[in-house]
C-alpha cells in the first residue's frame, strides 16, 4: 500500500454504556463518527470494542476458556450476534456521515492459536483499503486451532493490522484521559502520562490494572500488552480521551492533543 492507514480503536467503555447490559451509547456513537468524517484521514480502518455487548454474554459462557461443553456453542453464537449488532450501529452512523464504511468480521477471516492470531484473510480487506472504503472491524468470537473458539480483543486486532499494513499511526479512543500512573477511576493520585518509552513502560507494569467493569480481555494492562509489538515496529501509538469531544479528531489530525503518546 502506497500510504500509510491509520488505525482507530473506539473502546468498548467509550460506545457502550460498559455498566448495562447491551446498551449503546448511542451520542458518543453519533459525536466520534463526526470527529471521523471532519478528520477525513485515508487510507483508515477502524476497530471496536464490544464493551456492555460483547463481555456479559462471552462471560457467562466461558468462552475465554475455550470450548469445554456443547452449552457453549451458542453462548458462542449469542456473544457474536450481539458483536454485530453493536458493529451495525457503528456501521449505519458512518455511513450516515458520507462514510464508505464495510464490515469485516473477524468470526470469518481470524483463526487464533491459543488466543493469539495464528492467521487473517486480509486480501478483501486490503482491496477495500485501496478503493478508499473504511473496513470496520471489532472484537469478536473466533475459532481457535488449539482449544476450538475464544474472545479476540479488538486491541489485538489493532496492534496486527497495525503491523501487518505498516500503519502510519495507531489512535486509541478509552474514557479516560490516557495512560495513567495508576488506575484514575480508583487511585485518586494517579497522574496522567503524557509520553512514554516502551522501557519506562516496563517499570510501570505493577502499576496498570484491568477493568473494573466485566471485561474479558482486558483494562489498560491488556491494552498495553497488545499495543507494544505495534510500538516496537516503530508505530506512533497515541491513547486518547474518546468520551470528550474533539480529542479523536485532533490525533487522527495529529493535532497536539491531551492524550499518552507510546514511543519505542
Ligand atoms: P475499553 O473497553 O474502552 O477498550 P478498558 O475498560 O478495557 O477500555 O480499559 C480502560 C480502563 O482501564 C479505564 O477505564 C481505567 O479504569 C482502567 N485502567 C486501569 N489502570 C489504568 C492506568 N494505569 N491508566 C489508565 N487507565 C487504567
Amino acid at each position: 500500500m502506497s500510504v500509510r492507514p491509520t488505525v482507530l480503536k473506539l473502546g468498548g467503555s467509550v460506545i457502550t454504556d460498559k455498566e448495562k447490559k447491551l446498551t449503546p451509547n448511542l451520542p458518543a456513537i453519533e459525536r466520534l463518527t463526526k470527529e471521523i468524517s471532519r478528520a477525513n484521514v485515508s487510507p483508515l480502518i477502524l476497530v471496536h470494542g464490544g464493551g456492555s455487548f460483547g463481555h456479559p454474554v462471552a462471560e457467562q459462557y466461558g468462552l475465554k476458556e475455550g470450548y469445554k461443553d456443547s452449552s457453549q456453542i451458542m453462548g458462542f453464537s449469542i456473544t457474536h450476534q450481539a458483536m454485530t449488532k453493536l458493529n451495525t450501529l457503528i456501521v449505519g452512523a458512518l455511513i450516515n456521515h458520507n462514510i464508505p464504511a464495510v464490515e469485516v468480521q473477524p468470526s470469518s477471516c481470524v483463526i487464533t492459536k491459543a488466543g493469539r492470531i495464528q492467521s487473517m484473510e486480509q486480501k478483501p480487506l486490503k482491496k477495500m483499503l485501496e478503493m478508499g472504503f473504511v473496513p470496520v472491524l471489532y472484537g469478536d468470537t473466533v475459532f481457535d486451532s488449539e482449544t476450538g473458539f475464544d474472545i479476540l480483543s479488538g486491541d489485538q486486532i489493532v496492534s496486527s493490522l497495525a503491523i501487518n499494513l505498516n500503519a502510519r499511526r495507531i489512535v486509541v479512543g478509552v474514557d479516560v484521559n490516557g495512560l495513567y500512573t495508576g488506575d484514575p477511576k480508583t487511585d485518586s493520585g494517579a497522574h496522567l502520562i503524557q509520553h512514554v518509552t516502551l522501557g519506562e513502560l516496563k517499570k510501570l507494569e505493577n502499576r496498570i490494572g484491568g477493568s473494573k467493569v466485566t471485561d474479558v480481555t482486558g483494562g489498560m494492562l491488556g491494552k498495553m500488552f497488545e499495543l507494544k509489538p505495534a510500538v516496537e515496529h516503530g508505530i506512533q501509538t497515541i491513547i486518547v480521551n474518546a468520551t470528550e469531544t474533539n480529542r479523536v479528531y485532533k490525533a487522527l489530525k495529529g493535532e497536539k492533543v491531551v492524550g499518552t503518546v507510546i514511543e519505542r
